[in-house]
């Protein structure tokens, strides 16, 4: 816990509690949504990972919730990585890029740096591109590749279908009830963080986890890129 100085330079009664997760990797819209509400979870987001002190790891560029949430970030002082790969480079695709850009050859490689560098998942609202990320991690997770927490930032409801979809896969055999909380839900991202901090991960497919390790030892050029 530590102390806050509040805005005239006084102590602030208020107590910041330290985080574990050094970095987040957010995935969300690169289009802003119809609702203001998106965008308004989009800025509180970033503004609630500067106040926990939590480096912004996400897809790059100025787009939609993207911008939003990574220019809440850089201009709260946060540290802002974006991952691009080199073909979304352009400008007229994918926008300015605040804080720190790393360009990767693909959209594979631009997915194992964004969990490398990250000590948890979030997904605001978004489309396919947020959809499949989002799933690709829970999917891990399931396998045991990773044991880093996963949210979902139920914006206003966005995600209930989802939720009620996997409720479904679960009810018909083709996800594990053990399984349904491998992510986590909330309404607001004070709420979000604040649950994926108490997050103890259950090991789920330890072999897998093993098997995958060795896997990345058979892509010499991959696990040069990874150890960088
Ligand atoms: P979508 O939800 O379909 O808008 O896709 C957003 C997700 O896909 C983000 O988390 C990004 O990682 C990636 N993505 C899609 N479009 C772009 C773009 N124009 N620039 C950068 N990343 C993008």
């Amino acid at each position: 816990m530590e102390q806050k100085e509040g805005a005239e330079g006084v102590q602030a009664l208020t107590l910041v509690e330290k985080s574990p997760f050094r970095s987040v990797c957010v995935f969300c819209g690169s289009s802003t949504g119809r609702k203001k509400s998106y965008q308004d979870a989009a800025l509180a987001l970033g503004a609630e990972l500067v106040t926990r002190k939590i480096n912004l790891v996400y897809g790059g560029g100025s787009v939609g919730l993207m911008g939003l949430v990574s220019q809440a970030v850089h201009s709260g002082g946060g540290h802002v990585l974006g991952i691009i790969p080199r073909t979304l480079m352009r400008k007229e695709v994918t926008g300015e890029t605040v804080g720190e850009v790393k360009v990767v050859e693909g959209m594979h490689q631009r997915k194992a740096e964004m969990s490398r560098h990250s000590d948890a998942f979030i997904a605001l609202p978004g489309g396919y591109g947020t959809l499949e990320e989002l799933l690709e991690v829970i999917s891990w997770a399931q396998l045991g590749i990773h044991r880093k927490p996963v949210g979902l930032l139920n914006v206003d409801g966005y995600y209930d279908a989802l939720l009620a979809l996997i409720d479904c896969a679960v009810g018909e055999g083709f996800i594990d009830p053990s399984q349904r909380h491998i992510f986590i839900s909330a309404p607001t991202a004070k709420e979000l963080l604040r649950k994926l901090e108490e997050y103890t991960p259950t090991v789920y497919g330890a072999v897998a986890l093993l098997r995958w390790e060795m896997e990345q030892v058979s892509y010499p050029s991959m696990v040069a890129e990874i150890a960088r």
